[in-house]
């Protein structure tokens, strides 16, 4: 599971994590919710050793991990945007982290096998990020991330660049891939039915702080503060 102990994190004079004190508990599906500039993001990559607090503890299975480069965590992460490699086949896009780590290209070509099969992108190996749809790149965005098998996932508004009625398909899928895997895994959202419609657990951001975490119905029926009253219950 991952904990975060009372995390503070400052860029210059600027205090994007106030406190931060969170727990999450393994094989959950968690949203960070908040509006645009609420310190969503900073937590995620702090998590993944992409950025270090200032203060405070970052534990991943009770084990503190601030001095834990982030490639050790055993952590996968999905950026905004898919981040493919444009130069790079389906195929190697998926194989990268395995190539890394000096994976033998034959378990390598099993894995990407298995991973293709998992994200129904079977027959795509040979194609390059342009060649494919935006749901088709997110689920390779995906398959990447999940490659060295992580314990953790990660995802960064993984619907953002995706039209509306892809996005839908694609969340129910997530969903399905996620409790399948029984992977701990957290999505940063800035849209509340998103987070509503596929999170175990939602926390709620505002102004570098989290105002509140819980289940979607326990924000919805107990809203610690006017700003979650207001945030949560527009959308239901
Ligand atoms: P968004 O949905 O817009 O990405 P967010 O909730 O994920 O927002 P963060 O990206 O965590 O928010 O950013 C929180 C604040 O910290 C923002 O005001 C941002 O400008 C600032 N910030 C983030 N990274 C840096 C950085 N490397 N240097 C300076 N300021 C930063």
């Amino acid at each position: 599971y991952v904990e975060l102990h009372d995390i503070n994190k400052h860029f210059k004079k600027f205090h994007a994590s106030k406190d931060i004190n969170i727990s999450i508990e393994k094989g959950k599906l968690v949203a960070l919710l908040g509006p645009s500039g609420s310190g969503k993001t900073t937590i995620l990559r702090m998590i993944a050793g992409l950025e270090q607090p200032d203060s405070g503890e970052i534990l991943i299975d009770g084990k503190v991990v601030n001095n834990t480069p982030g490639s050790e965590r055993g952590i996968g992460f999905v950026f905004q945007n898919y981040a493919l490699f444009r130069y790079m086949t389906v195929y190697d896009n998926i194989a990268f982290g395995l190539r890394v780590k000096k994976i033998p290209e034959e378990e390598i070509r099993d894995r990407v096998k298995e991973l293709l099969e998992l994200i129904n992108c079977e027959g795509l190996e040979k194609r390059f990020p342009s060649q494919l749809s935006g749901g088709q790149r997110q689920r390779v965005a995906f398959a990447r991330a999940l490659a060295p098998n992580p314990q953790i996932l990660l995802l960064d508004e993984p619907f953002a660049a995706i039209d509306a009625k892809v996005r839908l398909e694609l969340r129910t899928w997530l969903r399905e891939m996620i409790t399948k895997l029984n992977i701990t895994s957290i999505f940063v959202t800035h849209d509340q039915d998103e987070a509503i419609e596929v999170a175990d657990e939602i926390i709620v951001t505002n102004l570098g702080k989290v105002e509140q975490s819980g289940t979607p119905q326990e924000l919805y029926k107990n809203p610690a503060t006017p700003f979650v009253a207001q945030f949560i219950g527009h959308s239901v």
